[in-house]
């Protein structure tokens, strides 16, 4: 009697396959690759269990080729991908995608093989990579071997004679040509592994490598860490919310944590939300720890996301920094992990699979026993609610370090600058007055608003219509001006030249309504023509690396002002920033969503945050149409405490997260007819699921994003306290109609509404 195992394989929503194991093959492994059939395809795999008991009445296929003897993948990691794939109903195979290097799992392993002795020809005399005799591939596929030409024959013998493989740079020297590998590596005779870290992320960063060791710390930092060492020293799973307004010195927690995990033989995983801020905490990481520190973010090429990969996974790293997606660090096991400005939106991955990093973070930790630390000058609601309800170790910082004062706060009502100025006025009298001030001082101003390009919409004066992408159902942004002006959509990068006349009733005039950052650079450049102006947005900083070189140039003082969108409102530490200006503080109090105060109060406390943190005193400008609202006044005064009993109570009326759950399910289809009737078979089936049960069903009804890229979208929410129930309520929905499934998206803790 043959053994069982279940596979997770690349296909999209698919679940794990069963599939029979060898004869005479080595045990299976949880974690190890694997070679399966899937109708006409061969796929690579990861197994997941082994000795399952097999339904007797299905019929089996057989593993092709066994990749490993030992996991490949490290089994806490399958354990932690499977939790993720099973809570936000996604397929485990995509989960292990997103939480492996490029390429380890493929669909098609004929071009699985075809890609990687592309990349080795690409890497020329690159000593990383190595080519070695395949012995798990050797032996099985023997028998049915194609027959070998002399040169592959050659080179084979070759290979043989040295188990260990040899870097391509060698090969190449001994006269094999890469065309004769991609025959070998194509047949299943050998492998091409990738080893040693020739290229180094931290390169680029060597300004930030000199670190002068710990600061003394601060009373208060001492006393959080008084809190926090016996919590990570424990090796039991805890959560500690660490809340500290911003330039309390929340980093400095992290590392001392981070070196007393290391001094223990323990592993330590950072994760930050934005790449633009993992070179700065990897370099200061890195100068306080040396060598064994790696960094995992999408911006790495290919051959450092495996580089690093590989590192960790072999055990060379104590520390790992990285985004998201480092939250599925390969490390055997470990014993802290810090999400650091938790309440970023940007830890939810918005394709499938659509998990929380702050959540697999806790997850994590709950699986390993390790110490998870959240920490934010603004803790979401889910997370201050946790440590309110004790769940949460709450631990606070109140004071910045050295005692340096919060930012003077001027709130501008927009409604009397518009009286006062004209309707086209974007920059306050207090605004400009201030960067003036800052110019001639030679220190540096941070002006934010949270919409791109020139204007946001182009609006008939005569027949009220505004100009729409026509494949999405939202108003086109203008972007450039003169000649170069553009009307693009920021859903799916359609664009046209702006007309001239109304499309709809041919009157000449049109309007354009609400300003962007290029609007903003523009004014700026206008007023103050000798002034050194950058813009840091989607526009800007679409090339890898870019955001963090403007970045730099800041920092360096080669700019006087930095216009941007919410990147430059993330934890960077200019010291010589005294004055920050937030241009319309309200932009997202209009959206449809219930976190739209949560929004904009975070946003405004961290900009506001971001002066002043140097020797000098600092001052914010808010400029605002809803002065009196309470996200913009409690953003401003930084009243944190004030804003979540407000935000809580109105959560708890209409009964919203934290106090409940949610599920997010988007139908799509040709006609918004075919969606909302297709959601409307999905939400009866889910219907049934929850008979009976205090959950409610809040739709179908037009998503508010009615049609993006030429697809009409329908959308209902579950909601209710019982996440289990909810979870196989949609699962069994799906499993009804199996035809709905791939035009569906399950978004379970949905950060956005749309
Ligand atoms: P937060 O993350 O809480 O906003 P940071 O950790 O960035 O704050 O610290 C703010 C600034 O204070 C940084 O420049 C940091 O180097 C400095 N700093 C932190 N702790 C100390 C300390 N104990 N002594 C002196 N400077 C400190
Ligand atoms: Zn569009």
């Amino acid at each position: 009697m043959s053994r069982i195992v279940s596979v997770a394989v690349p296909v999209p929503a698919l679940d794990v396959l069963t599939y029979r194991w060898p004869e005479g093959a080595p045990a299976p492994v949880v974690g190890a690759r694997v070679d399966v059939p899937l109708g006409p395809r061969r796929l690579t795999g990861i197994v997941v269990a082994t000795d399952i008991t097999p339904d007797p009445a299905m019929k089996l296929r057989e593993v092709l080729a066994v990749r490993d003897e030992t996991a490949f993948v490290p089994p806490a990691l399958v354990t932690l991908a499977t939790w993720v794939a099973d809570y936000y109903v996604a397929g485990p195979g995509d989960v292990l995608t997103s939480a492996l290097p490029p390429r380890v799992l493929t669909g098609d392993v004929t071009t699985f093989k075809r890609r990687r002795v592309a990349r080795l020809t690409a890497l020329g005399a690159d000593a990383a990579a190595r080519v070695a005799v395949d012995p798990a591939c050797l032996s099985p596929a023997d028998a049915g071997a194609p027959r070998l030409g002399a040169r592959q024959r050659e080179a084979l013998t070759l290979l043989a004679g040295v188990p260990a493989g040899l870097p391509a740079s060698v090969l190449a020297g001994r006269g094999v040509s890469s065309a004769t590998l991609t025959r070998l590596v194509q047949c299943g005779f050998v492998a091409i592994h990738h080893e040693a870290v020739s290229r180094d992320p931290f390169a680029a960063h060597a300004s930030v490598l000199d670190d002068s060791g710990p600061p003394v710390l601060t009373g208060e930092q001492r006393a959080a860490l008084d809190v926090l060492e016996p919590l990570a020293d424990a090796a039991a799973y805890r959560v500690a919310l660490l809340k500290g307004v911003t330039g309390s010195g929340k980093t400095e927690i992290y590392l001392a944590l981070a070196d007393r995990m290391r001094r223990q033989g323990r592993r330590a995983l950072l994760l930050v939300p934005e790449i633009a801020l993992t070179p700065a905490l990897a370099g200061r990481v890195r100068a306080r720890f040396g060598e064994r520190v790696a960094i995992q973010h999408s911006g790495l090429s290919d051959g450092e996301r495996h580089d690093q990969w590989h590192r960790v996974r072999a055990g060379q790293v104590d520390v790992v920094v990285g985004t998201r997606s480092a939250v599925f660090a390969p490390f055997a096991s470990v014993g802290l992990i810090v999400v650091d400005e938790e309440h970023d939106t940007s830890y939810k991955q918005d394709e499938m699979p659509r998990y929380h990093g702050r959540d697999v973070a806790i997850v994590r930790g709950r699986q390993q026993d390790a110490l998870v630390v959240l920490g934010s000058a603004t803790p979401s609601l889910e997370s201050f609610h946790n440590a309110q309800r004790g769940r949460y170790t709450l631990v606070s910082l109140e004071r910045r370090v050295a005692d340096r004062p919060m930012a003077d706060v001027h709130v501008v009502n927009m409604r009397e600058e518009w009286a006062a100025a004209g309707a086209d006025v974007t920059l306050s009298r207090v605004l400009i007055e201030g960067i003036e001030q800052r110019l001639a001082a030679g220190e540096q101003a941070l002006v934010l608003l949270n919409r791109r390009g020139i204007s946001s919409a182009v609006l008939c004066r005569q027949c009220g219509n505004t100009i729409e992408c026509p494949h999405c159902s939202v108003s086109m942004t203008v972007h450039g001006t003169g000649r170069r002006a553009r009307a693009r959509c920021h859903y799916c990068d359609f664009a046209q030249a702006v007309p001239e006349a109304c499309p709809q009733c041919a009157a000449p005039y049109l309007e354009h309504l609400g300003v962007g950052t290029e609007r903003v650079e523009q004014d700026l450049a206008a007023r103050f023509p000798a002034a050194r102006i950058g813009r840091v947005d989607r526009d800007t900083v679409s090339t890898r690396g870019s955001l963090t070189a403007i970045l730099a140039r800041f920092g360096r003082r080669e700019l006087d002002v930095l216009v941007g969108t919410q990147m430059i409102a993330k934890g960077h530490d200019f010291p010589f920033v005294t004055l920050v200006g937030v241009v319309s503080a309200d932009v997202g109090l209009g959206l449809p969503d219930f976190r739209a105060a949560e929004r904009t109060f975070q946003l405004i406390t961290q900009v506001v945050g971001r002066a002043g943190r140097g020797e000098r005193r600092g001052e914010a400008c808010v400029q605002t149409f809803f002065p009196t609202h309470y996200a913009v006044r409690c953003g401003c005064a930084q009243d944190y405490a004030t804003f979540v009993t407000k935000e809580l109570e109105f959560r708890t009326a209409l009964r919203y997260p934290p106090v409940t759950a949610m599920i997010n399910v988007v139908v799509r289809g040709t006609t918004l007819e075919q969606a909302l009737d297709a959601a409307g078979a999905l939400a009866r089936e889910v219907a049934r699921g929850i008979a009976g049960r205090p959950i409610a069903l809040l739709g179908p009804a037009p998503a508010p994003l009615m049609k993006l890229r030429g697809e009409h979208r329908a959308q209902f929410f579950v909601k209710g306290g019982d996440r289990g129930l909810m979870n196989a309520a949609v699962r069994g929905a799906l499993a009804a109609h199996p035809a709905l499934a791939r035009r569906t998206s399950i978004d379970v803790d949905p950060v956005s509404m749309l």
